[in-house]
């Protein structure tokens, strides 16, 4: 029975039910959180070098693996990772830069902190997910999100691309989880492999923690900027040429 399911048959019991409805998801297992392990804290690189303006593959990919919501009104429409096109502040002359942004997965999320249910929590590896079982909707991690990284699913979605991932529930909040259950398995997350594949490799993803790991090369030997690191929240999303 889904989270929805069980409200509706329990309409008749809406006074004892928010103690036991909390209790039973306080006990269910969270998502994806068998593969985590502290052995590896997982961030990302991306070189801007790498990333041509008009390419869309790893968004497309991202929406093809998680299931990803497009309604063809931006109300609606859900983005796990964007591109955005930015300029210098003040310098009308200045050259723009077209970046994908994600979910930071920062190692301070302040989306974390303020959810009242605890349904937005940080792995041993340091991925920030949303258990949807648990998420009631409040959006409060969406004001707290400094990235506008986290989206609301106002709507039905009834497209299923990937059948062995689960349909997105509305009604809850949700962003980018660094297809954990890919890097569960030793895969790469889709929009790194879609990035790959398509010859660009602007996308590296990789654990922070090991001084050998690609990722940690190439934060040590270029010069890597991350977004409002001024925040506290030590976003683990890293890029090159920004
Ligand atoms: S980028 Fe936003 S949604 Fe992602 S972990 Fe940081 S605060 Fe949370
Ligand atoms: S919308 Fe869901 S995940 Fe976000 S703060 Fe509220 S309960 Fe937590």
């Amino acid at each position: 029975m889904d989270r929805r399911e069980f409200l509706k048959t329990g309409g008749l019991f809406l006074v004892g039910t928010p103690c036991v409805y909390g209790l039973m998801a306080m006990a269910a297992p969270r998502p994806h959180e068998a593969g985590a392990t502290d052995a590896r804290r997982w961030g990302m690189v991306i070189d801007l070098n790498r990333c041509p303006a008009d390419c869309s593959a790893c968004l497309e990919a991202c929406r093809r693996e998680n299931n990803v919501a497009v309604h063809g009104d931006r109300r609606w429409d859900i983005h796990w990772i964007r591109k955005v096109t930015i300029r210098k502040k003040h310098e009308a002359d200045a050259p723009t830069r077209t970046l994908p942004l994600l979910c930071n997965h920062c190692d301070h999320p302040p989306c974390a902190q303020v959810c009242p249910v605890q349904a937005t929590y940080k792995r041993a590896d340091g991925i920030v997910i949303v258990d949807h079982h648990r998420c009631i909707g409040c959006r409060y991690c969406l004001i707290a999100c400094p990235y506008n990284a986290r989206y609301f699913n106002y709507r039905e979605n009834d497209e299923w691309p990937n059948k062995a991932y689960p349909k997105r529930s509305h009604g809850v909040a949700e962003s980018c989880n660094f297809c954990a259950h890919r890097l569960d398995q030793g895969r790469p997350p889709a929009c790194v492999e879609a990035c790959r594949d398509s010859g660009a490799g602007a996308l590296k993803v990789g654990d922070l923690d090991d001084p050998d790991s690609e990722i940690s090369r190439l934060i040590a030997d270029n010069s890597v900027k991350r977004i409002r690191e001024d925040l506290g929240t030590e976003p683990k999303v890293y890029y090159i040429g920004l």
